[in-house]
């Protein structure tokens, strides 16, 4: 985080930054009833999660009281279960998914097609949209925030200028446009998103994933281009979709060798998919073999005779 956006983050919110595997976590002290958790990483990540919220909430001296998460991919919620079961409290989804949690809908929830994990876990409400969360004197606008996934939601508190914006916007970019994958519109709403962050105050933004940054305006713009470059080559954002769904699972793993990765790309639904709609007419393992040498190339990935590792 630079000086300047340290010096914008408040000394109640407590930021946990941890790379691309898990979402960023943020949690809200300062409130007599207890501390706020929004997301809680990946499930590979949990016990290091567990320990990092319990050594700032003993810091701080108090107990959890409240998760809520800003969307239900499994990089934000894979703590869920284990959190909500050691401190005894509720956890607040956004609206759209409370049905496929409570009956564990793994296909709803993107968990099959992305050949991804998370823990099963219970719902206790909703993070509504248009309403506050209230924590420590603070009023967080629970703002509804599609594009990278339809139900998700950013919070934001006006007096001190903190968004916490998950996916919908980073410092450089935003996430995967999940719907248009499914050939179904995602950019508009991406962009709908992005008009509703400029038009408010917003002076610190707490991403999904990297750094907290100050620089509003310009992300935006970077965000606003990276969109019309997409908007143009559907393709290129599949490829590049396809690229992150194989570094996650890369970073999942840490190594593998290529014959299991190839057959894992094979048997993951959205993989195909992706492959289908814009890559078809080379095969399969064709176009998988591109992506692989282009990591490689990128030095993301690094190829051991038949092992994969990350970098
Ligand atoms: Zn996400």
């Amino acid at each position: 985080m630079s000086p300047a956006a340290a010096a914008l983050l408040p000394a109640d919110l407590r930021v946990l930054e941890r790379g691309w595997l898990s979402s960023n976590s943020v949690l809200m002290t300062g409130d007599p009833r207890g501390a706020v958790l929004v997301d809680t990483g990946y499930c590979s990540h949990v016990d290091q999660t567990e320990t990092l919220i319990a050594h700032e909430l003993a810091e701080a001296g108090e107990s959890l009281r409240l998760i809520v998460n800003t969307h239900l991919h499994s990089d934000h919620c894979g703590g869920n279960a284990r959190l909500r079961q050691l401190h005894g409290c509720p956890v607040l989804i956004p609206p759209g998914q409370f049905d496929a949690v409570q009956s564990w809908d793994e296909e709803r929830l993107s968990y099959r097609p992305t050949g991804q994990r998370c823990p099963r876990f219970q719902a206790d409400g909703i993070m509504q949209p248009g309403t506050v969360l209230a924590q420590a004197g603070r009023e967080w606008e629970i703002l509804a925030a599609p594009g990278h996934d339809p139900d998700a939601v950013m919070l934001f508190e006006r007096r001190s200028g903190v968004l916490i914006s998950a996916d919908a916007l980073w410092e450089h970019g935003f996430g995967i446009v999940f719907p248009e994958i499914d050939g179904v519109s995602g950019f508009d709403e991406v962009e709908q998103s992005l008009d509703l962050i400029e038009s408010l105050p917003v002076r610190l933004v707490i991403p999904g994933h990297g750094a907290v940054f100050s620089g509003v305006g310009t992300a935006l713009a970077e965000a606003r281009s990276r969109l019309a470059f997409f908007r143009l080559h559907p393709d290129r954002h599949a490829r590049h979709a396809a690229k992150a769904l194989l570094m996650f699972h890369m970073l999942e793993r840490g190594e593998s060798s290529r014959a299991d990765l190839l057959s894992w790309l094979e048997r993951t639904p959205i993989h195909a998919v992706m492959w289908r709609q814009y890559f078809g007419a080379k095969s399969l393992q064709t176009w998988t073999e591109e992506l692989l040498q282009e990591l490689v190339r990128a030095a993301a990935l690094q190829l051991d005779g038949e092992m994969i590792h990350c970098t």
